[in-house]
């Protein structure tokens, strides 16, 4: 493994569709001395930071949760405190993640009434409704979907998924996946009617890995008192019972909870929405790249198009993980695999987190190197001026070159300083 010290000179960039880079304010907020977690102070720690957290999923009905564990770990938690054995829930299939909280569900006892849906589309809310509307007697307890298939880069219409829903007066439970979406793309747990929204700390939070964040409505805590499922560490009542004084029903990683604080403020200070533009603006640059090659995304329409990750297929006749294998042995960059059905056909450019252009247009220049180096057919340079114009052209205003006054100003202030 590349230690730092390893990867001189640079470092390995992760393009990787997480764990993402920790913006350096994360980082330097999380090497603090080891802290007590029963101090009497500890509280003003952990309260704001559960009220912060609900802003992120806006969400103000609804009560966040932090496990030390990670997203994983926040599916069995919707379900488990919601859901008894043998309680039923509709889901699709799409991709690995969609494929294992599926896996979950039948693992922990609930009967699963799966549709499949092609990898490269998105939620298939026509069918979810008919098989809804049919369900007459109401024995799907839940709806369970990935918002933001990291697999396969497809992002699901949530909101057309509820209103669905509400067309067939459907009771059930909405429980979505936003792991890799909740903090780089629009989420709107109250709004869509969402009743547990599942996110992880290593994608749009820019944390390392370890840490469940999972948010629950009224609805979904209310279910508690009926569902039988077996839980214990995940088990939401301990926490409903020590975080309302600030408080851990176990030990938390208290550098993790320092590393979100700092998270939170860098999203909250760059303002949720201007995240979601520079995510969108990142994306797009790299979808112009893509076409730039020659190339196709995996997402079979624009309107699926995730602005958090980009899956690229390559020709039958080249192999996209020797694509992998190149970028990461020469030119010391992670970028994700083709993940089970799509092993071998797609790579994935992740593009969530602490990016800008300069960094885009880094890994899409070396993307094209290993691609050339790989045997593909990709003109040099195609890809990274369709991105370097389209960022260019996006780009923020600045001040004219010469008109500024500062350089000046600070030239006098130092002067008087000495
Ligand atoms: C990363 C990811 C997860 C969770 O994976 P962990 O390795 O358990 O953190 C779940 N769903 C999606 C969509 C993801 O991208």
């Amino acid at each position: 493994m590349p230690s730092e010290k390893l990867s001189f000179p640079g470092r390995n960039y992760l393009f990787a569709p997480g764990p993402t880079h920790i913006p350096q304010a994360v980082q330097n907020a999380m090497i603090v001395p080891q802290e007590d977690h029963r101090a009497p102070d500890f509280p003003e720690l952990v309260k704001p930071l559960l009220r912060d957290c609900k802003k992120i999923f806006k969400t103000t009905r609804g009560t966040c949760f932090l496990f030390p564990a990670t997203g994983t770990a926040g599916w069995e938690v919707a379900l488990a405190n919601t859901m008894s054995p043998g309680d039923k829930i509709l889901t699709t299939r799409f991709g690995q993640f969609s494929h294992l909280w599926y896996d979950l569900a039948c693992r922990i006892g609930l009967e699963v009434d799966l549709v499949e849906t092609p990898w490269g589309e998105g939620v298939p809310i026509a069918k979810f409704k008919r098989i809804l509307a049919a369900d007459k007697e109401h024995r799907i307890r839940a709806v369970v979907v990935c918002h933001n298939e990291t697999a396969t880069g497809v992002t699901s219409d949530i909101a057309g998924l509820r209103r669905a829903m509400d067309a067939v007066k459907h009771p059930a439970m909405l429980m979505v996946d936003g792991v890799s979406s909740i903090a780089s793309i629009d989420f709107r747990m109250d709004q869509w009617g969402v009743d547990v929204a599942v996110s992880g700390s290593q994608k749009g939070f820019m944390l390392p890995a370890g840490m469940a964040i999972v948010a629950f409505s009224p609805k979904a805590l209310r279910a508690r008192k009926q569902a039988q499922c077996a839980r214990c560490f995940l088990d939401i009542q301990d926490h409903i019972n020590t975080n309302k004084d600030g408080y851990f029903p176990y030990t938390p990683s208290v550098p993790m909870l320092r590393g979100l604080r700092a998270s939170i403020d860098l999203l909250m200070d760059e303002g949720l929405e201007n995240v979601f533009k520079r995510h969108h603006r990142l994306a797009e640059g790299v979808r112009k790249a893509v076409r730039g090659w020659g190339l196709k995304p995996c997402a079979k329409s624009p309107k699926w198009y995730s602005d958090t990750v980009t899956a690229i297929e390559v020709p039958p006749s080249v192999n996209a993980a020797e694509v992998i294998h190149i970028a990461y042995h020469r030119y010391n960059i992670s970028l994700g695999a083709g993940l089970s059905k799509v092993a071998g056909k797609v790579f994935r450019i992740g593009h969530l987190g602490d990016n800008n252009e300069a960094r885009m247009m880094a890994v899409l220049g070396t993307v094209e190197m290993a691609m050339r180096d790989a045997g593909m057919k990709v003109k040099p340079g195609s890809g990274v001026a369709a991105a370097g114009e389209y960022y260019r052209k996006t780009a923020k205003k600045i001040k004219k070159f010469g008109s500024a006054k500062a350089p000046r100003e600070a030239r006098t202030k130092m002067k008087k300083k000495s």
